[in-house]
């Protein structure tokens, strides 16, 4: 096929539930690719020598290579090579920001629209699942040595998946009873089934890594004592799971949430099936969720789900400045959820019963880009103004649990308490401790977390060898 015949096919469309229909229920939206459509998008892809799109990918997959095998209806062949190089092409496909990263660059998108990379990701990965038994790989000879991994997050996991193929017995402790972190207890199964990243974990198990939930390290064990256990080295992937909130006059009414906890209770605890399970959520009619990034529309469409009869995202920006995933920002609004740019709460309402009854908001206005380059939101004088809601959920970031740092000696952290760690190969201020994902950088992207894990597995590999 010559290039110009390639240039008329046209980006294929995902197909997926109706808007209308998916705000009844928790299922996924998109429905993927049928195979037949998949290596149509795959024939678009021009086979670029200097393939830029591999730059854009933050672990270099080798998209031109896996999206050629595609094309050419080697299915299982694409989903090893993506594996070469990323632990878990089935939640990256979904979850990427694949907008800002491969397919920003993607030749195409200059005059055309990019390669689905992302979509294609998903494709080959759910194939290879589909297809039943996902082929063991051969493990090294077994050396002897023991690795503890804290937190079973896209980092640990990584981790955990890279030093069991090559030979070292290691053990994961996850302080919830489920493993994933954000994957299962963050993102809601509409954009991530948890079935997929339980896959991820059954097939770690398969590879003889053992998975010891309810296990808070830092409270039931701290870093010493499981070097006291026989641990030859430590990697700890806590994530960024403490909740900041706006500190503002009647925080503590009922009815106020952290995205944490909203979620949490939603996707973990099963909450929207109370009483069935014994979680309860209050499911508001009117529902604020502040904040402008993923966690904010994963919380605003879940609410919707949970029967509310309006969403409103409340964010202090304007559209352009938002962080969350152009995706997710379309599906909000396909589903009809209502955005209040440049305003930010001042004040929570309660009534007798301490429940929450509105807020005060300020219009905002944008003035000078700030540090992080984005114009800065100021007030705008007597612009004060009620929303009335029953239910309003913090969004608005998160921060770095200090549990670990603060029971582990030698271990530094920065200003923010993330844990300081070589970002080329995850070492800590202390022998044998490796730390990566967003412990390391603050609240950052699953493909970043599963990255530094893949960094940090290579130097504990060598660190281990040399004992
Ligand atoms: C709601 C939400 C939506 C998101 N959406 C996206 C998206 O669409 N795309 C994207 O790329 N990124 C997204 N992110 C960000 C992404 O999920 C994170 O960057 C990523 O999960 C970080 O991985 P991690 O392994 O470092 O930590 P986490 O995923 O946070 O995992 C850390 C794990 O460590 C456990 N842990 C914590 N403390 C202890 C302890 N003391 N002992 C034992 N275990 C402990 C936690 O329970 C957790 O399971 C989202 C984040 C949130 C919150
Ligand atoms: S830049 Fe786009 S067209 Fe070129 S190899 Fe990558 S995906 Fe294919």
């Amino acid at each position: 096929m010559t290039n110009a015949e390639k240039l008329k096919i046209p980006r294929q469309k995902m197909p997926g539930q109706e808007p209308k229909e998916r705000i009844k229920n928790f299922k996924e939206v998109p429905f993927g690719y049928t195979p037949q459509m998949a290596m149509t998008e795959a024939k678009r892809c021009l086979q670029c020598k200097k393939a830029l799109c591999v730059g854009g990918c933050p672990v270099e997959v080798h998209i031109p290579e896996f999206v050629q095998m595609i094309a050419q209806g080697d299915f299982i062949g694409a989903a090893k090579e993506l594996k070469k190089t990323n632990s878990l092409p089935a939640v990256c496909g979904r979850v990427c920001p694949q907008e800002d990263q491969c397919e920003k660059v993607c030749v195409l998108a200059k005059k055309y629209q990019p390669v689905a990379i992302g979509n294609l990701e998903r494709f080959a990965a759910d194939y290879e699942r589909n297809q039943g038994e996902v082929e063991i790989p051969e493990i090294a000879p077994l050396t002897g040595k023991k690795v503890a991994i804290v937190g079973a997050g896209p980092a640990g996991l990584t981790v955990a998946g890279d030093l069991v193929k090559l030979g070292h017995q290691v053990t994961i402790f996850e302080a919830l009873h489920k493993t994933g972190g954000v994957l299962v207890y963050g993102i809601p199964e509409f954009r991530l089934p948890k079935a997929i990243v339980q896959a991820e974990v059954d097939f770690l198990i398969k590879l003889g890594v053992e998975v010891k939930t309810s296990q808070v390290i830092g409270k039931l064990h701290t870093i010493d004592e499981l070097f006291e256990q026989g641990y030859h080295a430590i990697f700890i992937g806590t994530g960024a799971g403490l909740p900041n909130f706006m500190n503002i006059p009647g925080e503590n009414l009922n009815g106020i949430y952290s995205s944490n906890e909203y979620l949490t209770r939603s996707n973990l605890m099963k909450a929207y099936d109370f009483p069935e399970y014994d979680t309860p959520i209050f499911s508001g009619k009117n529902v604020a969720v502040l904040g402008g990034g993923n966690t904010a529309m994963d919380s605003v469409r879940t609410a919707l789900r949970l029967g509310a009869e309006n969403g409103y995202i409340v964010y202090r920006r304007s559209k352009t400045e938002m962080p969350a995933r152009i995706e997710e920002i379309h599906h909000a609004e396909e589903e009809g959820v209502e955005f209040h740019f440049l305003t930010t709460p001042v004040k929570y309402m309660g009534n007798e019963y301490g429940w929450v009854t509105g807020m005060e908001c300020l219009r905002m206005q944008l003035g000078e880009p700030d540090a992080s380059g984005r114009r800065r939101p100021v007030p705008v004088e007597g612009s004060n103004f009620i929303m009335e809601v029953d239910t309003v959920v913090v969004a608005i970031g998160n921060s770095s649990n200090p549990l670990v740092p603060q029971t582990t000696t030698g271990l530094e952290v920065n200003k923010w308490g993330n844990i300081t760690a070589d970002p080329e190969t995850g070492q800590t201020s202390r022998k044998g401790v490796w730390a990566g994902g967003d412990i390391v950088t603050g609240g950052a992207t699953v493909i970043l977390a599963a990255g530094a894990g893949k960094k940090a597995a290579r130097d504990i590999d060598k660190y281990l060898r040399s004992l």
